[in-house]
């Protein structure tokens, strides 16, 4: 109850609500510098990014509400904290943060705020870091002192972990047009770089640590080490973005004052941008959000700042910010959640793999409900245990996954995992398939629900028969239906499939990357659907399902046509993908050729070597594979390639994607550029959509360009379309499986 309810009566609803603010307000400031100590000072955070900057919002809404309850030392008012492990030091100017902004609107709105004060200006584009800010000042072209950003006003001397750092000059050097400066402060970010991330928690889990739970952490860490001798270890580099205070050198521009800092061999960013409107500005956050993992560094956003000096100055800054910039952050790829559970799920090869059953939470624009924990050894090594909140990552497309338990939150009720000794789907044994295999396999090939399931669903997709409307619902209810016996013992039979057979019936839905039940919330018992229950019609928009096993059909039969490749790769033996898949397929052109070649002859064709051969020769050994066969033979499916002419035996680079062609390409007609993708197997389409691998974009493109950008879709330059053809999309080709 507030003092004044207290003496002048009854309370009103004002009061409490007022009460209840201030309440709020109190423990949310608490909270927020207690994990603020653990990030900046322990390096250890229990929340995640995107859930203290979700706490922090809620403090700056209860703030702009309510201004008296704004002091200042409210954390909205505070840049961050340093620790007393270090030596304190002062900053020549103060250090500030970047307000931060989640949606395009509020760029816009920020765009139209600072305008008042600075209309037409321009705006810089740059990469937000996702490492650590640091300061160095340098005296006369000397570095004198490296300091973390501490508060903001007072940070952490870090000169000799700095000094490590290749990246950063111990002296500037001079250059025509600038003048090494008497007194020059800059700012920029320490950051590791993301191809020696990975490297580097494999050597933490491999000494028994923890491994970082991102690259941010992973800079954080190693920079702030007591031992300059550890820092020196790491491969930390440095890219500057700001600037302090100065004597002898006066910028009149951000994009001047880079161009500068470059001469005088200070590292800075390849990818800024200076642009003119809002749309270029959205064009650039599209552009680096569809990149954001082919760069040397993490990024969690974009700056957008004013260009103009002068303009800067106009706008300041609050205690906290800058007012003349602004950080666009891209949706979070890592969430804390709880592990509530660690199951197996058996894949179409028979590996088992633990899963992590999650507290389902929303991460990269989707729920996320399952993460993989890839084999029993890593669970051990990363030391998940039941019941940890963990640091979930859903990178792109990629499949979700488990990075690091959270230590500092765990409360002593977790509990070990333990590998199940059989097979959660059929009962039959795990067991290694070879020695010094890691994983453990189902033996039960064949009658194994779970591997039918998944090699169905497998030769549906689009590097096998492609099959439209034959989805993981439809593909668990051959194999799986509820209250009827299973269509389809073996993939034999999926060519001979008919209507009769495809009645709608009641199945468990699964997540098709995991394969394991999802659990309905309202009930907590497992989802139920029936097939072909969830695509409307491509014209009509109605859900049909009738019709929708017809088209099944349909498509099966007219992918009986589909190119050899795709039919061996259909198969899926194992360690046979798309890419040796073509190669034996280039190279014997028949299926007959293959099962009866030598297996030295086999090693030796060019992308398939011996473990491929003698595992395709296992496969062929065994009967009931034979019997597959022999019906999809008997079915009309193609068992022979023609035998290709000299312009169509080029390299099958582009297989599995679907490329759209825009603007003129150097040396190409639009005929002659779309015939060289169909040559290597990729697909060309008159339409952008978010199926599209690539937009190749050549001089002038279109609308179909502006379509790419705002769905996040590859743009290919012109010019490298030559390059695309010969090495293809990274994307476009899966590895072959193990
Ligand atoms: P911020 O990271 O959102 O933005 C400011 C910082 O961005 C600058 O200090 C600078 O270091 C960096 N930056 C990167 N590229 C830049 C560029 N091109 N130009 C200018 N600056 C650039 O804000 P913050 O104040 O550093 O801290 C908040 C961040 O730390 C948030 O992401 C927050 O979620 C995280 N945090 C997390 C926890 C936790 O417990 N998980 C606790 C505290 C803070």
């Amino acid at each position: 109850m507030s003092d004044q309810a207290a003496t002048i009566g009854p309370v009103s609803t004002e009061d409490t609500d007022f009460d209840k603010d201030r309440a709020r307000h109190e423990a949310l400031s608490s909270e927020i510098t207690e994990h603020r100590r653990r990030y900046y000072v322990d390096n250890e955070p229990t929340v995640s990014d995107a859930q203290f900057d979700e706490l922090m919002h809620e403090l700056v809404d209860i703030e702009t509400r309510r201004p008296e309850l704004k002091s200042s030392d409210s954390p909205t008012e505070q840049v961050g904290t340093f620790s007393e492990a270090f030596t304190p030091v002062r900053h020549l100017e103060k250090m500030l943060s970047l307000q931060d902004v989640f949606s395009e609107e509020e760029v816009r709105l920020w765009a139209e705020r600072v305008s008042e004060e600075a209309a037409g200006a321009q705006y810089l584009c740059e990469l937000k870091i996702d490492g650590l800010a640091v300061d160095l000042v340098y005296e006369r072209g000397q570095l004198v002192r490296a300091a973390t950003r501490g508060d903001g006003t007072t940070g952490e001397d870090v000169s000799a972990n700095v000094a490590t750092i290749a990246a950063v000059p111990q002296r500037l050097r001079a250059a025509e047009g600038f003048d090494v400066p008497e007194l020059l402060e800059v700012r920029g970010e320490v950051y590791f770089p993301s191809a020696d991330f990975e490297k580097l928690n494999e050597a933490q889990v491999a000494a028994g640590k923890a491994p970082f739970a991102n690259p941010r952490n992973a800079a954080a860490g190693s920079l702030r080490q007591k031992d300059p001798a550890k820092t020196a270890e790491r491969p930390l580099s440095f890219i500057s973005h700001g600037l302090g205070a100065l004597r002898g050198f006066r910028p009149e521009s951000q994009s001047h004052s880079y161009a500068a800092l470059e001469a005088w061999g200070l590292p800075t960013s390849p990818y800024w941008r200076v642009v003119d409107t809002m749309d270029e500005v959205f064009g650039y956050l599209h552009e680096f959000g569809a990149k954001r993992h082919e760069l040397v560094h993490e990024i969690d956003g974009v700056v957008v700042k004013l260009d103009d000096i002068a303009s800067q100055r106009r706008l300041g800054a609050t205690s906290r910010t800058p007012r003349w910039a602004v950080a666009y952050k891209f949706a979070p790829e890592e969430v804390n959640t709880k592990l509530l559970d660690i199951k197996v799920s058996i894949g179409r090869t028979g590996r088992a793999t633990p899963y992590a059953v999650l507290d389902p939470v929303r991460v990269a624009g989707s729920e996320v409900e399952f993460a993989t924990l890839h084999n029993a050894d890593q669970v051990k090594a990363k030391g998940v245990k039941i019941g940890d909140t963990v640091v979930v990552r859903k990178a792109g497309d990629v499949i979700p996954e488990v990075v690091a338990p959270v230590d500092a939150a765990r409360d002593g009720s977790e509990r070990d995992f333990a590998m199940p000794e059989t097979c959660p789907e059929c009962g039959s044994t795990l067991a290694p398939a070879s020695e010094g295999d890691v994983d453990l396999r189902c033996p039960n090939a064949r009658s194994c629900p779970a591997q039918l399931r998944e090699r169905l669903f497998y030769l549906a997709g689009r590097h096998c028969f492609d099959v439209d409307r034959m989805g993981y619902i439809a593909c668990t209810a051959l194999v799986q239906p509820l209250e009827a016996e299973p269509v389809l013992k073996d993939e034999g039979g999926v060519f001979d499939l008919n209507m009769d057979e495809l009645k709608p019936i009641r199945v468990v839905v699964r997540d098709p990357d995991s394969g394991l039940p999802k659990v309905d919330k309202k009930t907590g018992k497992d989802k139920i659907a029936t097939p072909f229950a969830k695509q409307p019609h491509k014209k009509t928009g109605v859900i049909d399902p009738r019709k929708n096993a017809e088209e099944m059909l349909q498509n099966l039969k007219k992918a009986r046509s589909q190119p050899l490749w795709r039919v061996l790769n259909a198969l899926s033996i194992r360690h046979v993908g798309p890419v040796s898949a073509q190669a034996l397929a280039e190279h014997f052109g028949d299926l007959d050729r293959i099962i009866e070649a030598d297996e030295a002859e086999m090693a030796d064709v060019d992308g398939v070597g011996p473990i491929i051969a003698a595992a395709v020769k296992d496969w062929f050994a065994v009967e009931w594979h034979r019997e597959i066969i022999e019906r999809w033979r008997a079915a009309g499916v193609r068992m022979r390639d023609e035998a290709p002419s000299g312009a169509d035996a080029v390299a099958k680079t582009l297989v599995g994607a679907t490329v759209v062609i825009t603007g003129a390409i150097p040396d190409h007609t639009r005929e002659s550029a779309a015939a060289a993708v169909k040559a290597r197997g990729g697909k060309v389409t008159a339409s952008v959509s978010k199926k599209t691998s690539a937009v190749v974009a050549g001089d002038k493109p279109g609308s179909k360009y502006e379509k790419a950008v705002e769905l996040g879709v590859r743009v290919v330059p012109g010019e490298e379309f030559e390059r695309m053809l010969e090495a293809g999309l990274s994307e476009g080709v899966e590895s072959d499986p193990e």
